[in-house]
């Protein structure tokens, strides 16, 4: 069987003391969970060993690790609270009843799913490392999902899996993550889906390999022609749900993706990066509008790679990918991976997790605020799919800050995602210089300068024109106090 050293081994740089809490976690786990088993038959604790093995592989502390070795032991296996703050420390007890779901007497069924989501997000503002324990957690049911007898609990991981643990990943910048977890659940959460990937991969997947090896091969002439010696060229096959996310964007049509199986080029620097792209360039015609440069602007989550797409000749197009070696270990990884032990886990990844600039953590205390607002649980569930976790728009500040919204939202919702006294004074909206109204829809890379004046407040109208939970919720608020105004009701009236 297996031991706490497998763990430790996979740790960066762990210090003595960080060793003995693992080893002291896995004796305390394994004795709790004795003589427990999981619907698979295995033995309870083999999920336990797991979470703190992924743990140690996404490059959590010894903390994390420990709490995730000891992650159900409160819930599952007895283990009060007091024991485990008096054994592992305060820290640890937070971790641990941070993923702890709550207790089945006082809530049930969708109600208890629901508010111990919520807990979880809560916990996850506090101490972003909660999150990264859940993920681990979640990477294991999911491995072990075909084990299991309930087909209606088995469909239900699969799908909150995909709708939000996978996009959760990608929020932290965790690629590989991602795609494991959404490529385990897609079986059981869409098996049509699923099946009907599957089939149209396996067919077209051949030829693009046959197009990719060709580039692979001329390319590698090419760039040791001009004198590059330290380069390395591979290719990576997209993953399966990826893949069908892009498929029914393109209504199953397989012959509008280029990218089911991709050149990756790893060079040393940026200016690397930049001289392989006009390499490539010069051998291959590249498809218009199809160069991304996500080195000068990352995507929201770190991502740094250059995309371009050529034709290869004989009908063959083909998708090629630039970057550094700490790009790549970034894209798969995330920042913790390679920086962890330096600048310690927990401030990086509140980094990540607060992506909305300076506001740390400010996308995680919008899901709680949100939550108050909606009673209900299923509105919350979608609220929380859509305004979160669905597709984003990117763009910016007249200074260059990032704002990442919902697909749908309009320049009313980025004045109030500014700041709720910027959307409710707003005048007027300027996109990329130009005035336009303020239901505008947004579009990538746009600069956005909203315009404010003491006098302007919302009217009823522009709760047409918001499609954000958060603008919605203060034009409300505003309208309301208007009219407990008489004076503003009368202004209000005949402006
Ligand atoms: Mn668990």
């Amino acid at each position: 069987m297996s031991d706490a050293q497998e763990i430790i081994t996979l740790m960066k740089e762990p210090s003595e003391s960080g060793k003995a809490l693992i080893e002291k976690a896995f004796v305390f786990s394994q004795k709790a969970h004795e003589g427990q088993h999981r619907f698979t038959g295995d033995p309870y604790f083999i999920h336990a060993f797991s979470t703190g093995k992924n743990l140690a592989t996404f490059g959590a502390d010894a903390e994390t690790i420990a709490a995730g070795l000891l992650h159900d032991v409160i819930e599952d296996a007895g283990i009060s609270d007091k024991t485990i703050q008096d054994e592992f420390g305060k820290t640890v007890l937070f971790l641990v009843t941070g993923v702890t779901k709550l207790g089945k007497l006082k809530y049930r069924g969708l109600e208890r799913h629901v508010e111990s989501l919520r807990k979880l997000f809560i916990a996850t503002a506090e101490d972003p490392r909660v999150i990264l324990i859940k993920l681990a957690d979640r990477l294991h049911n999911v491995e072990t999902l075909q084990g299991h007898t309930n087909p209606e609990k088995q469909h239900r991981i699969a799908l909150e899996t995909i709708e939000i643990f996978a996009p959760l990943a990608n929020r932290l910048g965790m690629g590989k993550l991602r795609g494991d977890l959404e490529d385990y659940a897609f079986p059981y959460a869409y098996p049509k889906g699923y099946a009907e990937t599957v089939r149209l991969r396996n067919e077209k997947s051949k030829l693009s390999e046959k197009y990719v090896k060709k580039v692979h091969h001329t390319l590698g002439k090419k760039l040791a022609e001009q004198d590059f010696t330290d380069f390395h060229i591979g290719s990576r096959i997209k993953g399966l749900y990826s893949l069908y996310r892009k498929l029914r964007y393109h209504n199953m049509d397989i012959d509008k993706i280029h990218d089911i199986v991709a050149l990756r080029v790893i060079v040393p620097s940026v200016a690397d990066c930049y001289r392989v792209l006009g390499i490539v360039h010069n051998i291959w015609r590249p498809l218009p509008g199809r160069i991304k440069d996500y080195i000068a602007t990352p995507k929201y989550n770190g991502y740094q790679s250059l995309h371009t797409t050529v034709f290869t000749g004989d009908g063959g197009i083909t998708e090629i990918q630039i970057r550094t070696r700490e790009m790549h270990q970034t894209a798969e990884y995330g920042m913790a991976s390679h920086l962890a032990y330096k600048e310690g886990i927990l401030s990086l990844l509140k980094r990540r997790v607060g992506m909305r600039t300076k506001e740390k953590l400010s996308w995680i205390r919008d899901l709680i605020a949100h939550e108050k607002d909606m009673a209900d649980d299923g509105s919350y569930l979608n609220n929380l799919k859509l305004d979160f976790f669905g597709d984003r728009v990117f763009v910016f500040t007249p200074k260059g800050d990032v704002i990442d919204l919902p697909a749908t939202a309009t320049a009313i919702d980025f004045a109030y995602t500014i700041h709720s006294d910027v959307g409710n004074h707003t005048a007027g909206v300027k996109v990329n210089g130009k005035f336009v109204a303020i239901d505008t829809v947004l579009k990538n890379g746009d600069i956005i300068e909203v315009l404010t004046r003491r006098d302007a407040h919302p009217s009823k109208k522009w709760l047409d024109y918001s499609h954000t939970t958060i603008a919605r919720k203060h034009i409300k608020a505003a309208i309301q106090k208007t009219f407990k105004n008489p004076i503003a009701r009368f202004k209000s009236k005949n402006s």
